[in-house]
């Protein structure tokens, strides 16, 4: 192996070992933890050693990123599974429906009416999580805490979709801890069981807090 592939194999194994930690805290067993792999900007030759190593949901903030990579690394390692973790727009939600096992990013009633057509159309059903912008920050994408319930009630009520979880990602210069809580206080009142949240700066918190879904980039794959 060279320095190139040890390297996220190495990341691998102490955020494994985290998680397992943060876990055993939290008096939760791993296997409720989902680790999404955020391999964005990082090509084949840093993701082959990672799948190697036994990981198997990778996330992606790109559609047209994605398109270019994921096909020829799902045909040769079955079993694998694709997370839209970035915003998507409606126009692409055919692309998005055909190559992702879930999407993080539901946050727009035209996009919610794409992905029920192309659900429909394509039989396939990815997982689909509601993002919560939770600090309401004017340039971040998501449904702000107070328009969460109605937004999900139509998510449900006029366009079919299951709604399996919700999403945030907590502003940077805040303490992630009451963006955490509030997300999973937002799915409690909702009947949500899964919780996209914490990346490679604070998925232990995370884990505490309730997360089902960590996404971690460069905490694995390293600096971008
Ligand atoms: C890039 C990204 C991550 C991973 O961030 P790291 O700090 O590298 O772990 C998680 N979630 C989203 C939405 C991202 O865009």
């Amino acid at each position: 192996m060279t320095m190139g592939e040890t390297a996220p194999v190495n990341g691998l194994a102490s955020v494994e070992a985290e998680i397992v930690r943060a876990c055993r805290d939290a008096r939760r067993e791993r296997s409720t933890v989902t680790l999404v792999a955020v391999s964005k900007t990082f090509d084949a030759d840093a993701i082959t050693p990672v799948i190697a190593a036994g990981q198997r949901v990778f996330g992606e903030n790109r559609v047209q990123e994605a398109q270019r990579k994921w096909p020829e690394l799902i045909a040769a390692h079955p079993g694998l599974a694709l997370h839209l973790i970035g915003p998507l727009q409606s126009n692409k939600a055919k692309e998005a429906v055909a190559l992702f096992d879930a999407i993080h990013s539901v946050d727009r009633v035209s996009l919610c009416e794409a992905l029920a057509k192309e659900i429909d159309r394509q039989n396939r059903r990815p997982s689909l999580f509601v993002q919560i912008n939770t600090g309401e920050e004017p340039q971040k994408a998501g449904v702000s805490p107070s328009n969460a319930d109605d937004f999900i009630a139509r998510c449900r009520d006029t366009h079919g979709l299951t709604i399996s979880g919700l999403m945030c990602i907590p502003p940077m210069d805040d303490a992630p801890a009451p963006h955490f809580a509030l997300t999973a206080k937002i799915a409690r009142r909702n009947g949500i069981k899964q919780l996209s949240m914490g990346m490679s700066a604070d998925f232990a918190i995370a884990i505490a807090l309730g997360a089902t879904h960590i996404r971690v980039g460069s905490a694995i794959f390293g600096t971008r």
